[in-house]
């Protein structure tokens, strides 16, 4: 195996583990947020949204407290707003 390979395959890694440590805290918020929940505008259905799909949506939930969801009850796809604990 030529040496350079192995150097841009060592670099590719490194590249990829720095990527999902530095997202670490970013997924722990994303799990953090689903739990809590959020609320259907359409049919008022209160849900946890898998954390993934919130992952880019992110700039909307601190913003406004809203992400685009697909309802599980109504299958509708809306600006879901988080469900507020008091
Ligand atoms: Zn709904």
């Amino acid at each position: 195996m030529p040496t350079v390979l192995i150097v841009v395959g060592v670099g590719a890694l490194f590249i990829i583990i720095r990527f999902l440590i530095g997202n670490i805290p970013k997924f722990e918020e994303c799990k953090d947020i689903a739990d809590k929940g959020f609320v259907c505008p359409n049919c008022g259905k209160e849900f946890s949204p898998r954390w993934q799909s919130l992952y880019y949506k992110l700039p909307s939930v601190y913003t406004y407290n809203v992400a685009k969801l697909r309802c599980p009850a109504c299958k509708e796809r809306d600006m879901c707003s988080r469900k507020i604990n008091t």
